[in-house]
């Protein structure tokens, strides 16, 4: 199993906690398109944290995180379901500087929660904070939730690695010096240190405490885009341009800005979708 979260928690301080690592799903993202390593590695580190929170979340649903910027990169997108599916996309134009901060100026996450097999949905907009995606969520947490939540994230050429500490919602056992002092032992952990088997790695960092390690979950790409979705995204498309464009071209075209695939509908297709 290459890609894979592994969840633990300190159950006498209350606190819980999660080591990811991307691999082959991380290499499909970037196979579908061209990023420069500058986005590469934001893009890297949006996917993780979505993967991690999407394991946060009680209901069966799925996880968006987005950064929207007023800088050169204009967006950040990554989204993660119930079952730890992802996918993600980066857009920018021009050339994307290293740092967080200046490649996506001003601008705002977004958080989106979408219940499974509901219509219901949360979300939550707030300014982007920090110098960093990690420090961004950190600050929606503290600040929003008031669920202090700390993230460590590593992005290598082809591979990411992810550590979060969270306080259990709900639970008033909890103390701030506690949380505190976990996270500054995290601190200490490097991104060769996740190629050791989790319960040593974890012993390494907290030897002191009673860490309990609980379910692995594999992690994949998945793209849910079908040509069902896609007719419904036709649908919408008002019937004057979708008949000038059959009249230029033959086929409507629609592409998944996820995946790249393309599904393309005939004047026959088309015909149907009026009915
Ligand atoms: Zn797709």
């Amino acid at each position: 199993m290459s890609d894979k979260l592994q969840r633990f928690i300190f159950e006498k301080l209350g606190v819980r906690g999660q080591l990811l690592q991307l691999d082959d799903g991380f290499k499909e993202v970037l196979l579908k398109h061209e990023y420069p390593l500058t986005v590469r590695k934001m893009l890297g580190e949006i996917l993780a944290s979505a993967v991690m929170l999407s394991a946060t979340i009680k209901f069966a649903g799925a996880v968006t995180l987005q950064i929207q910027g007023d800088g050169v990169l204009s967006l950040l997108l990554a989204q993660c379901d119930g079952k730890q599916q992802f996918r993600g996309l980066a857009k920018w134009d021009g050339e994307v500087p290293g740092d967080f901060s200046e490649a996506v100026g001003s601008g705002q996450l977004v958080i989106t929660l979408n219940v499974e097999k509901t219509a219901e949905n949360y979300q939550a907009v707030v300014e982007i904070k920090g110098k960093s995606l990690s420090q961004a969520i950190e600050s929606y947490f503290d600040e929003s939730e008031q669920l202090p939540t700390r993230l460590w994230l590593f992005v290598g050429e082809t591979k990411v690695c992810g550590l979060l500490l969270q306080v259990m919602p709900g639970d008033d056992s909890y103390e701030e010096d506690a949380f505190s002092r976990i996270a500054e032992l995290a601190e200490a952990i490097k991104p060769e240190d996740f190629a050791l088997n989790s319960l040593v790695l974890l012993h390494q960092l907290f030897p002191e405490d009673d860490v309990r390690v609980l379910g692995e979950t594999s992690v994949c790409f998945h793209c849910h885009c079908s040509r069902e979705r896609s007719e419904q995204a036709l649908k919408m498309m008002p019937k004057e341009e979708r008949e000038e464009i059959l009249a230029e071209h033959k086929v409507v075209t629609v592409n998944c800005e996820f995946c790249n695939q393309v599904y393309e509908f005939d004047r026959e297709d088309v015909g149907d979708l009026s009915k």
